[in-house]
């Protein structure tokens, strides 16, 4: 029976790529998203994998998605925790919501996810836990208190869970990407990203297919001694 790998966020961006490797490595997987079904229908008609509607930041429905999930593709092996939006703003400028929002959806999604899967890995003595940070959590970005907030939570969380897993062959790691050319980032003004791109020593935003190759590697049965860790890819951007 192949591994089962859950993706959130998997139907476009960054998880799109994901998605797609794990699928190349051989992988069932399952794509989750949240609202864009047309994006979504047109990456299972490409693609062929599966998507899942559901809310990461709702816990109940994650626990629900997971259940249907597994009854009926299997048990999830490696879950890779994506989903992620920005609301910017600068802290005076920030309201309550956009403050929520980015904690409950880019962070709260980990515990939510993490929660309904770790049991079953647990049992099966088997299981990667794949979370995406972000370059802005390990380093703090003007306009983000939310954002990076959210993604150090993520770090942390990260370290936290990989101690209480190793014992059950679960292993969890981060990876934080930097600049990657998706929608996420087409969303930053042009004058602002030219001066992000000027400070990337490789001279270019990240692909998506960066970032899945770095997933692919953490999700590899063989890539057990590496827990806990966090993998930045980002051009040299940031080295931490
Ligand atoms: P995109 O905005 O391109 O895609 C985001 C994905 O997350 C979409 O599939 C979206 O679903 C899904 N999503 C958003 N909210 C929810 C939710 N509540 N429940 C379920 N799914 C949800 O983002 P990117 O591909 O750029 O980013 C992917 C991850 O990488 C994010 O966590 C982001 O923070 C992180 N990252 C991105 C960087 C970049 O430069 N792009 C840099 C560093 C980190 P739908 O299609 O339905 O809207």
């Amino acid at each position: 029976m192949t591994i089962v790998a859950l993706v959130t966020g998997g139907t476009r961006g960054i998880g799109a790529a994901i998605s797609r490797k794990l699928k190349a490595d051989g992988y069932t997987v399952v794509a989750n998203y949240c609202g864009n079904d047309e994006k979504a229908k047109a990456f299972t008609a490409e693609t062929g994998i599966p998507a899942a509607k559901f809310d990461v930041s709702d816990y109940d429905a994650c626990q629900k998605a997971v259940a249907d999930i597994e009854a009926a593709h299997g048990p999830v092996g490696v879950l890779v925790n994506n989903a992620g939006i920005t609301r910017d703003g600068t802290l005076l400028k920030m309201d309550r919501n956009a403050w929520q929002e980015v904690i409950d959806t880019n962070l709260g999604s980990c515990f939510n996810m993490a929660h309904a899967v770790f049991p079953g890995m647990k049992d099966r003595k088997f299981g990667r836990i794949i979370n995406i940070g972000s370059i802005n959590g390990q380093a703090g970005q003007y306009g983000q208190v939310n954002y990076a907030a959210a993604k150090s939570g993520i770090h942390g969380f990260t370290k936290a869970l990989a101690q209480e897993g190793a014992r059950f062959g679960i292993t969890v790691n981060a990876i934080a990407p930097g600049y990657v050319d998706t929608d996420m980032v087409a969303a930053v003004p042009k004058d602002i990203l030219d001066k992000i791109i000027a400070k990337i020593p490789v001279g270019r935003l990240g692909k998506a297919d960066d970032i899945a190759r770095g997933v692919s590697f953490l999700a590899a049965k063989d890539a057990d001694f590496v827990t806990g860790s966090t993998m930045s890819i980002n051009g040299g951007q940031h080295m931490y």
